[in-house]
C-alpha cells in the first residue's frame, strides 16, 4: 500500500480520498477549508497544515482542485510542490483544467524528474462516492502503469484510459463533455418536439432508444421528468452534474477547439445555450434542466 498526499478535499476530492483510505492506503491530506479537512480526517486521513507538509515521505500526490490557476499555484508557485518533491514521485492531477496548463505543469515536472499525469474524471459526486469514476490520463506509459493501481481504488478498472501524452487527458475530457452537452440538448429538442405534437415522451424515448437516435442522455439520463427513475429530471433537477460545471467544461472545450482551429459550431452553440440557462439562475441545477429552455408544453 502506498503513502499518498491528497490536496483538495471538496465535493469530489473528499470521497475520492476516503476511497483511498478504504483501500488501505495512508493518505496525508490538505485543503484550505478546515471543514473539508475535518471530514476526511474523521475517515482516517492524516491532516496536514500545508500541501508541502502533506507531501512529506509520499509515493504519490493527487490533487482535485477547482481550476488551472489553483493547479499552477499548488505546483508551480515559488513555494510550489514541484520545487519540493523528490525525483521519482508520481503526481496525478484529477482536476478539470485547461490542457495548456496541464501540458505546462507536466513539462516542468518532467524537467525535475517527476512523473506527472493529468487524470481528469467523468462520473460526478455519486461516482466519486461509489468509487466508480472514469479516469482519462495524459502522461507517459510508465506513469500510467504506476498510476493504475492507485486510480483503481477510486474508479472502475475498465474505465481507466491512457489518452496520450501530458494534456491528452484534459483534451479527452473536454471532447467528451462537449459531445455530452450537444446530445443532451438534441435529446431535449427531440422529446419537446414529440410532446408538442401529442407524443408521450416515455413512448418516444423507447422508440428512439431502439432507433438511430439512441444516445447516453436518452438511455441513462432521460431529461424529461418522470420518464426514468433515479435521475435528476425526476427529482426536480437536483444535481447530478451542475450547469455551472457544464459551462466551465464547454468553455475549456471551446478553448481547445479554437487553439486547434476546429470549427466547433455545435460546441459553441451548446456553450451559449448553457450560459443563457445559467444566467437565468439555473447554475446549481442539473445540466439536464436545459430541457426547460426548449420545452413548450
Ligand atoms: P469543490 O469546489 O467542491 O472542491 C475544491 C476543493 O479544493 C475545495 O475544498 C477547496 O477548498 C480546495 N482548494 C482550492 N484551492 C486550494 C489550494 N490552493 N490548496 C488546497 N485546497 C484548495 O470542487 P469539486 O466539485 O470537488 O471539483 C473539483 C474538480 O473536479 C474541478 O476541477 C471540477 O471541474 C472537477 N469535476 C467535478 C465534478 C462534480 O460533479 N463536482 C465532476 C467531474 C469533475
Amino acid at each position: 500500500m502506498a503513502v499518498i498526499a491528497f490536496i483538495g478535499l471538496g465535493n469530489m476530492g473528499g470521497p475520492m480520498a476516503k476511497n483511498l483510505l478504504k483501500a488501505g492506503h495512508t493518505v496525508q491530506i490538505f485543503d484550505l477549508s478546515a471543514d473539508a479537512l475535518a471530514d476526511v480526517t474523521a475517515a482516517g486521513g492524516v491532516a496536514c497544515e500545508s500541501a508541502a507538509h502533506a507531501c512529506q515521505g509520499v509515493d504519490a500526490v493527487i490533487s482535485m482542485l477547482p481550476a488551472g490557476k489553483h493547479v499552477k499555484l499548488v505546483y508551480e508557485d515559488e513555494q510550489g510542490l514541484l520545487t519540493q518533491l523528490p525525483q521519482g514521485v508520481l503526481v496525478l492531477d484529477a482536476s478539470t483544467i485547461d490542457s495548456q496548463t496541464a501540458r505546462e505543469v507536466g513539462g516542468v515536472a518532467k524537467d525535475r524528474g517527476i512523473d506527472f499525469m493529468d487524470t481528469p474524471v467523468s462520473g460526478g459526486v455519486a461516482a466519486a462516492q461509489a468509487g466508480t469514476l472514469a479516469f482519462m490520463c495524459g502522461g507517459s506509459a510508465d506513469a500510467f502503469e504506476r498510476a493504475r493501481p492507485i486510480l483503481e481504488a477510486m474508479g472502475s478498472p475498465e474505465k481507466i484510459f491512457h489518452a496520450g501524452p501530458a494534456g491528452a487527458g484534459q483534451v479527452a475530457k473536454a471532447a467528451n463533455n462537449m459531445l455530452l452537452a450537444i446530445h443532451m440538448i438534441g435529446t431535449c429538442e427531440a422529446l419537446s418536439m414529440g410532446a408538442a405534437n401529442g407524443l408521450d415522451p416515455a413512448v418516444l424515448s423507447t422508440i428512439m432508444k431502439a432507433s438511430s437516435g439512441n444516445n447516453w442522455s436518452l438511455q441513462v439520463y432521460n431529461p424529461w421528468p418522470q420518464v426514468m427513475d433515479g435521475v435528476p429530471s425526476s427529482n426536480n433537477y437536483q444535481p447530478g452534474f451542475m450547469v455551472d460545471l457544464m459551462v466551465k467544461d464547454l468553455g475549456l472545450a471551446d478553448e481547445v477547439a479554437d487553439a486547434s482551429e476546429i470549427a466547433n459550431a455545435m460546441g459553441k452553440l451548446a456553450l451559449s445555450l448553457y450560459q443563457e440557462h445559467q444566467e437565468k439562475g439555473n447554475g446549481q441545477r442539473d445540466f439536464s434542466s436545459i430541457l426547460e429552455q426548449v420545452r413548450k408544453n
